[in-house]
């Protein structure tokens, strides 16, 4: 794809970029550039979002006058046409818009969140979840997407977990490369891609305490080391764009951080394609507190490297005054206007504007609603993110004629299986878990139901839910009344289901929580249902780790299904009725208290060991909880048991040019077939630098039949034991003693070793 192919030579010096285009466009953009005005180059750099700060009049206008190159948040596909009809026909030079607007789990038929994504350990499946979505938003003239998301979470207490894949370097980032080219596609002009904006550069899942927007503060090297990673391999793997994050990292904000944009992405990484703004965040320079006031701001960004403004005036508004009182190069503003320029030659738009979603609707990819077969892709995709915690006694696959009481405040809900992030898809559209319950058993004979819980009693969290997620309703009913229904269908019933966890708003934008129990009101809920003495099936839905340890004693099976998007209610039923087996596994780690977080499996060791006369003395667990995560990254059940048996290495040396496989046996010890993830993990005992006690490097999945073994095996080369041993950018080899370790989750398995030779 267009982007990496040219700028390695590119600095900050250097303001050409021309190296990755054809004679043909660099002809065309020349010329186009020749004849734009300044104001013209500038609007080029405007990305708007129609709104109250933005009347559609207001933004009508400023399309024709050539004062606006692209547009947020517009989806519909008539809204579409007419602006692009404004921009192609009235504006003087008759650039075309780029239309924007984050299709992050999907358009209108909607994926499970991105933890679900994670959880299937499935990059075919992520992948399939990425073109359905472009296809979809492609269809409706969207050019870009404001995704992936690869901002690694370790802090649960941040919302936007939801939307990210998980705290593990090495997985997130082959989902990063996997799903810009799902959503790219072999040829960025073809009616079903779109231009995957990777996001937010950097280290926005790393702010202080998990408040989103907060500072991150750390070292260069272990920036390098874990958090860098997945944006590095979106970018090779031909990202058309990369939005700046909100934060600021050791003291400079993202969007004014010269290091992070300038040495770093363009000079180091050879990125040559648009950097977007977040949204507001060039206006947010002077909330930072390192611009005086919106000229600054301008300067500022604009000299770091960032092209496009989201949202915030400050470009329109200043960069012409700057740069006529020569108080900046304008080289910068047409070097950003080329780059926006060169995105909309890649997208195809001065060839076809509209994309197929018009002028005419004839030949346009209608998806008006999600299609049957999206919806069956979704609802495969959204079976593999399930991932079950706890089985005991064989409560789960249920039987299909079992008498069912159905409870809890998302056991009904279509809007909030969606997850945040819904494109333009409406719940009313999404099936419900009551719904697939229903569905799987032909009608509601022999099914009950019973709210038994609003979401949460607290006032502040009332509040914050009912005002910003206005599809949350509170029934005002007593809390007691409500758990006494429950009870009352719990009575009449073989068998509880109560669906519990976050309503979709909880875990979002701005949704920071500072404890991550379940509700009380939910709480109080699974106690009442536990003391009918009936089997108890905890469904939860929720966008981030919760700590559920009292949740996890009382309930005889426990499935985290996330939020998993417009078919979830079918995929649930399909695992709970054993139509398919449950696959997922954790792509983070659950913690049991709120106050381990962070809390993740790569710890890095603290030097202290076990004092055999104290044991409990002198380490750095905290004395109050026993033992670490509640659930293991990695971590997932199925309906039948796997033995991991006789790991091997084939040698006990590698050498620097070599490689040696590491193998395990597995047998499916139970009565059914099914499926396990292998994962492999290394760890470096002795290194200049103190290493993660284990950091995952690959892992497989396989499937038996009952009793059936088969070996499972990985190749180790020496570039997996690479790592920064500094702050510079050039990782290291160093020879000596490593481990291996190969399970079913990251604390799975004996360490096997061998030796790197130097
Ligand atoms: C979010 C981004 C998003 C943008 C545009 C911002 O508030 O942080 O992730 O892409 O809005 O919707």
């Amino acid at each position: 794809v267009w982007t990496v192919v040219g700028c390695l030579a590119l600095t900050s010096t250097q303001l050409q970029v021309s190296a990755g285009e054809s004679p043909r466009e660099a002809r065309f953009l020349d010329d186009l550039l020749a004849r734009m005005t300044l104001e013209e180059k500038i609007g080029q750099l405007v990305l708007v979002s129609i709104g109250p700060s933005h009347p559609r009049d207001q933004v009508n206008s400023s399309i024709a006058a050539g004062r606006a190159g692209m547009v947020l948040n517009t989806v519909v596909r008539e809204d579409i046409r007419e602006l692009q009809r404004q921009a192609v026909e009235h504006s003087r030079l008759g650039i075309p818009l780029a239309f924007a607007f984050d299709v992050v789990h999907g358009q209108r038929t909607l994926f499970p969140i991105g933890l679900g994504l994670a959880s299937t350990w499935d990059l075919p499946a992520i992948a399939l979840s990425g073109r359905v979505a472009a296809r979809e938003a492609a269809a409706d003239g969207l050019d870009i997407t404001f995704a992936p998301m690869v901002d690694i979470g370790r802090d649960p207490r941040w919302g936007r977990m939801s939307e990210g894949f998980g705290e593990d370097t090495w997985l997130i980032t082959r989902i990063s490369e996997t799903l810009v080219d799902a959503f790219q596609g072999d040829d960025l002009s073809s009616p079903d891609s779109m231009m995957a904006v990777v996001k937010h550069f950097a280290l926005y899942g790393a702010g202080e305490g998990g408040r989103d927007y907060a500072p991150a503060e750390m070292g260069r090297r272990q920036m390098r080391e874990v958090h860098l990673p997945p944006y590095r391999a979106a970018i090779d793997a031909g990202a058309g764009g990369v939005m700046v994050a909100l934060n600021s990292i050791d003291g400079v904000p993202a969007t004014a951080n010269r290091w992070l944009l300038d040495d770093l992405l363009r000079g180091e990484w050879g990125f040559g394609g648009l950097v977007i703004s977040d949204h507001g965040a060039i206006g947010e320079l002077i909330s930072h507190g390192v611009a005086a006031d919106a000229e600054q701001a301008a300067r500022l960004a604009i000299q770091a490297g960032v092209d496009v403004d989201m949202n915030s005036d400050v470009y329109g508004l200043h960069l012409a005054g700057l740069a006529e009182r020569g108080e900046l190069d304008p080289a910068l503003i047409d070097r950003a206007a080329r780059r926006v320029l060169a995105a909309k030659y890649a997208l195809g738009l001065f060839d076809d504007p509209y994309r197929r979603s018009g002028p005419s609707t004839e030949d346009a990819l209608a998806f008006d609603d999600p299609s049957r077969l999206h919806r069956l892709e979704a609802r495969e995709v959204a079976r593999r993110s399930l991932v079950l915690l706890k089985n005991q006694r064989e409560t789960l696959p249920l039987d299909r004629k079992a008498r069912i009481a159905v409870v809890g405040p998302l056991a009904k809900s279509q809007a909030d299986i969606l997850g945040s992030w819904s494109g333009a898809a409406s719940p009313s559209q999404a099936v419900s878990l009551w719904q697939g319950l229903v569905d799987a058993r032909g009608g509601e004979e022999g099914l009950s139901y019973a709210l038994g819980a609003n979401f949460s009693d607290d006032p502040l969290v009332v509040d914050y839910l009912t005002t910003y997620t206005p599809e949350v309703k509170i029934d005002p009913r007593p809390a007691q009344v409500l758990r006494d229904e429950a009870v009352a269908a719990a009575g009449d019933a073989d068998v509880v289901v109560a669906v519990v966890g976050e309503s979709r708003g909880m875990s979002d934008e701005s949704s920071s929580r500072s404890e991550l129990d379940l509700p009380a009101a939910q709480a109080a809920l699974v106690d009442a249902l536990e003391s009918t003495g009936k089997p108890l099936v905890l469904i939860l839905m929720n966008g981030r780790p919760l700590t559920l340890e009292r949740q996890a004693g009382q309930a005889d099976a426990l499935l985290e299904t996330w939020f998993a998007g417009t078919e979830g209610g079918h995929a649930i039923a399909d695992v709970l009725f054993g139509d398919f087996e449950p696959v997922g596994r954790l792509p983070v780690s659950f913690p049991r208290r709120v106050g381990q977080l962070p809390l993740y499996y790569a710890l890095v060791p603290t030097g202290r060991p076990v004092d055999p006369l104290h044991p409990g003395k002198f380490t750095s667990r905290y004395f109050d909880v026993a033992g670490g995560p509640l659930f293991p990254f990695g971590f997932g059940l199925g309906y039948t048991d796997f033995s991991l048996s006789n790991p091997r290495l084939s040698s006990r040396v590698l050498s620097r040019d070599g490689q040696l496989e590491a193998s395990v046996e597995v047998i499916n010890q139970g009565k059914r077939r099914g499926s396990t993830v292998i994962q492999l993990y290394l760890h470096d005992p002795v290194a200049s630098v103190t290493r993660p006690v284990r950091e995952l490097k690959g892992f497989k999945r396989v499937t038996l039949d009952p009793g059936e073994r088969a070996r499972v095996d990985f190749s180790i080369d020496p570039t997996m034991l690479a790592f920064y041993s500094g702050e510079g950018p050039l990782e290291t080899i160093e020879p000596g003693e490593f481990e291996v370790f190969i399970g079913q989750h990251a604390e799975d398995g004996e360490p096997l070793s061998f030796t790197l030779r130097p």
